[in-house]
């Protein structure tokens, strides 16, 4: 058996407020002049002006730029391409690229940093270890708990042939700074589906048959992390922006080392397809594979109701089979996730007629 030796993020900077030590953080990577680009979901632009407002809070100097970036639809090659070509042409040298926001801005940010060093455009580099030089120094700041993308080594994006991400030892963060204070007053629902997104990591990972003690001592204190946020707890406080953070670091550590699964190779066939986003979409999933992960599940639907959340349904109703067959072919390209979930024969257990009744049921 061949160990994987994987790249972790360098440096890690956790707590309330610590995000007011970016400036001392950041200083000694600033370069002649070249600027540094913090790139920050879109929805702070609307926060911009009040009092304390995180846009304020930027440590700017010199010919640094912020850009707010597009995060309606979720990160796509061309968008990538834009970002870091529109910087190649405006300067010669970018110190860094930092992204403040959920896990869109921080794949945008990860992805635009490897852009800024290698020719062509992302579409080139989605698979596995097709980068060639290292990015620009990148740091990354969430805003959103859950996804894991602060520590992971990819960047998911849809290209114009698939949604994959650029996963090399280039692409994790020399930096990151979590800061929980910077997910207070998400949206109820949106801090529901991106936290279910560690939840499900944590099932998929645990319930996988590529679990190991690394990942199993990471996903079951994330599991744990969870269980307190979402089950434990009958109203939202300081302490479930703390535990959440740091329940996305240690779900994304423990699927680093393993893998996720049946929620998110059928979740991947929805996004593509749809345009469905990662957290809403593995929710819609996760509803209906008690068959996979019947415990997981049955405390899924549990969080769910405790915290009124609306999970949508019948969203496959009106397709055309050629339509489920494009989904059915991107979920089971996702090999991996299905030997992880499944074992090492999963094609004799996931066959395209279950996949497509799944669907279906969607
Ligand atoms: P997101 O980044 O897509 O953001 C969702 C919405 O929340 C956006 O409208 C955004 O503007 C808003 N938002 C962000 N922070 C906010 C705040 N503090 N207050 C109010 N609104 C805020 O959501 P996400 O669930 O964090 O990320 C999903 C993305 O992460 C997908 O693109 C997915 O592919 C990617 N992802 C990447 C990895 C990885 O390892 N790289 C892993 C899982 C998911
Ligand atoms: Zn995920």
């Amino acid at each position: 058996m061949k160990h994987r030796n994987f790249k972790m993020v360098d440096y890690v900077i956790y707590g309330r407020g610590s995000f007011n030590q970016l400036e001392d953080i950041i200083a000694p990577h600033r370069k002649n002049g070249g600027p540094m680009i913090f790139l920050v979901d879109h929805f702070f632009e609307s926060t911009n002006g009040q009092e304390h407002s995180l846009v304020s809070r930027i440590p700017r100097t010199g010919n640094d730029e912020i850009i707010f970036v597009d995060v309606t639809h979720e990160p796509k090659t061309k968008y990538v391409d834009y970002l870091a070509n529109q910087l190649k042409e405006k300067y010669q040298l970018v110190s860094g690229i930092i992204g403040i926001g959920g896990g869109s801005t921080l794949d945008l940010a990860k992805a635009v940093s490897l852009m800024m060093n290698n020719p062509g455009s992302s579409a080139d580099y989605q698979g596995w270890d097709l980068v060639k030089y290292p990015g620009v120094y990148k740091a990354g700041i969430p805003t959103l708990s859950g996804t894991g993308a602060e520590v992971s080594r990819t960047t998911v994006l849809t290209g114009p042939t698939r949604k994959l991400g650029m996963n090399s030892d280039f692409t994790p963060f020399d930096q990151i700074v979590l800061d929980p204070e910077l997910t207070a007053n998400a949206p109820i629902n949106q801090r529901f589906y991106t936290g279910m997104d560690c939840y499900i990591h944590c099932i998929e990972s645990l319930r996988g048959t590529f679990i190991n003690e690394f990942s199993r001592s990471y996903g079951e204190k994330a599991l744990e992390l969870c269980r307190k946020v979402f089950v434990e707890k009958d109203h939202w406080d300081e302490e479930s922006d703390d535990q959440l953070m740091m329940a996305s670091y240690a779900g994304g550590m423990s699927i680093a080392y393993s893998q996720v699964g049946v929620a998110h190779a059928v979740s991947y066939g929805l996004s593509y397809l749809l345009g469905t986003k990662h957290g809403i979409g593995n929710c819609i999933v996760m509803n209906h594979i008690g068959e996979y992960y019947p415990e997981g599940v049955a405390e899924f639907k549990r969080m769910v109701e405790k915290n009124n959340i609306e999970i949508p349904a019948g969203i496959c109703s009106e397709l055309s089979e050629y339509e489920f067959n494009k989904m059915i072919d991107v979920s089971m390209g996702m090999k991996p996730l299905w030997e992880n979930a499944l074992g090492k024969d999963w094609e004799k257990i996931m066959t395209r007629e279950k996949l497509r009744e799944l669907y279906g049921r969607l």
